[in-house]
């Protein structure tokens, strides 16, 4: 009997399609064929690798509007963002495709001889996804890591499988040879594991919760396995008084609730200088309840539904134990909705303020001055992002070095770019993706010396 997943609409609730699970033994062929396709993939000139990871963007660019119309249906992401995420992976591709021909080495002094560095490439890479951004997340993983010369596993996320497949088919239009780039579609449990305890997979880049992050760095602890983790976060959106209230307050609603909260850098948490918090709260209400929260098959929607009916529960069990100051609108029907919402609190200690929601739901909070500020911002166990909004650059870079989270922005929300580092402090994560260095990650560097 075969495993399958049926992949819903979850605006709708309704089916799409029906996904093949791949089994351990499936899970063990593709690994074999790209330990063995990566023999040829090393050898492939540098220039000729170079231009096959453009070929490949140049393909994924010619398919945007069918990726983006994919995960809109499978994911419920806006069109905006769908096609934004479509780009990404041509973007990475593109950037990466400079990698081949500059992963230079070093020549360093020594007495009685020369001695050199390479970098090699690791072999198989296993990447995992999950569901909140399937398209990026994968393409931030598998440009580096072809760009360094490795093969590529990607298992997406068992309720997010339709972009990935079809990303893998294009890479072979492209011209990339055979199981360069598998996709295994399956279970965390079954083929993520298998990632995980197979030798022949050299490297994990995992993107997902901090507790399967956890048990997956202790799966590889046994075979020394390298490994990157992208995980969870609450991350402080952090308002002074001398700021643009107006423009933080318009800004906020999209740091948190873009793709339904379902984002690891969103600003869950906003802190508010206590003399400003009743105009930004006032400012904040009809940002948030003027939001088009619609299906995302209508171009107009600004806010999608969740991912599935497990992630609306969980959320709404958060919402059950609070008061709600601030509610947007939800179309209704049958998809996994729940209204932007905005909770205040003065309490560090209740669960909304501490742990990761991944839904439509941000808690504000004021604070009284710049060391309070950072104090509330750093008492989490994440470290991902932040947002700084102030007149004063001066403070807004005081307090960006001083929050303990691996990407901030001053009067701005922005997280990820392809060009600059990714990742987290803390529980956040471990490595960073993307910047000009990720190739790197994907490589061993070899000393070599030469007596003469
Ligand atoms: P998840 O941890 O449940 O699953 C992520 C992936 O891991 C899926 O593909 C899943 O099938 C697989 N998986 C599950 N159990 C496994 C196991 N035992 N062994 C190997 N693989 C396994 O996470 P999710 O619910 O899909 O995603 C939401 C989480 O991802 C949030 O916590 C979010 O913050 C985090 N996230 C982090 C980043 C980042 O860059 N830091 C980006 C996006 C999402």
């Amino acid at each position: 009997m075969t495993d399958t997943h049926t992949v819903l609409n979850p605006a709708t609730a309704q089916p799409v399609t029906d996904v093949h699970l791949a089994s351990v033994e499936e899970a063990d062929a593709a690994i074999e064929r790209a330990h063995e396709a990566f023999a040829t993939w090393r050898a492939v000139a540098p220039g000729e690798r170079a231009a096959l990871l453009r070929r490949f963007a140049a393909v994924v660019d010619e398919h945007i509007e069918e990726l983006a119309g994919l995960e809109v249906r499978n994911a419920g992401h806006t069109w905006g963002n769908a096609r934004w995420e479509a780009g990404n992976v041509r973007d990475c591709l593109n950037y990466y495709s400079g990698a081949p021909e500059r992963l230079f080495g070093r020549q360093i002094p020594v007495a009685g001889g020369t001695d050199v560095t390479f970098h090699e490439p690791l072999g198989v890479v296993g990447i995992i996804v999950p569901w909140n951004f399937p398209m990026p997340i994968a393409g931030w993983g598998f440009a580096p890591a072809l760009a360094a010369g490795n093969t590529v596993v990607l298992k997406p996320a068992e309720l997010t499988p339709l972009t990935a497949i079809r990303l893998g088919e294009l890479a072979l239009e492209a011209g990339l040879p055979e199981h360069v780039l598998s996709v295994v579609p399956g279970k965390g449990t079954v083929v993520g594991e298998r990632f995980v305890t197979h030798p022949l997979v050299r490297k994990v880049c995992f993107t997902g919760s901090t507790s399967v992050g956890k048990r997956i760095m202790a799966g590889c602890a046994d075979q020394v396995k390298r490994v990157t983790l992208e995980l969870g976060g609450k991350s402080s959106n952090i308002v002074f008084a001398d700021a643009d209230i107006a423009a933080a307050a318009a800004a906020a609603p999209y740091a948190v609730f873009d793709n339904a909260g379902q984002d690891c850098c969103a600003r869950s948490r906003i802190l508010v200088e206590r003399s400003a918090y009743d105009e930004f709260l006032s400012r904040l209400e009809p940002a948030v309840t003027g939001m088009r929260v619609l299906d995302p098959s209508d171009e107009a929607s600004e806010m999608g539904p969740l991912i599935s009916a497990e992630q609306q529960r969980t959320v709404e069990g958060y919402l059950d134990e609070v008061e709600v100051t601030i509610a947007g609108t939800t179309p209704g029907g049958d998809g996994f909705w729940v209204p932007p919402s905005v909770v205040t609190t003065e309490d560090p200690a209740a669960r909304i303020w501490r742990e990761e929601v991944f839904g439509p739901v941000v808690a504000v909070m004021p604070f009284d001055d710049e060391p309070h500020a950072v104090e509330l911002a750093n008492d989490t166990e994440y470290g991902l992002s932040g947002s700084i909004y102030t007149a004063d650059l001066g403070r807004g870079m005081r307090v960006a070095r001083a929050v303990e989270a691996g990407n901030l922005s001053v009067n701005s929300h922005a997280s990820v770019r392809y060009w600059t580092p990714f990742g987290g402090y803390k529980q956040s994560g471990l490595g960073r993706e993307l910047g000009p260095d990720a190739p790197m990650a994907f490589t061993e560097e070899k000393n070599v010396f030469i007596a003469h």
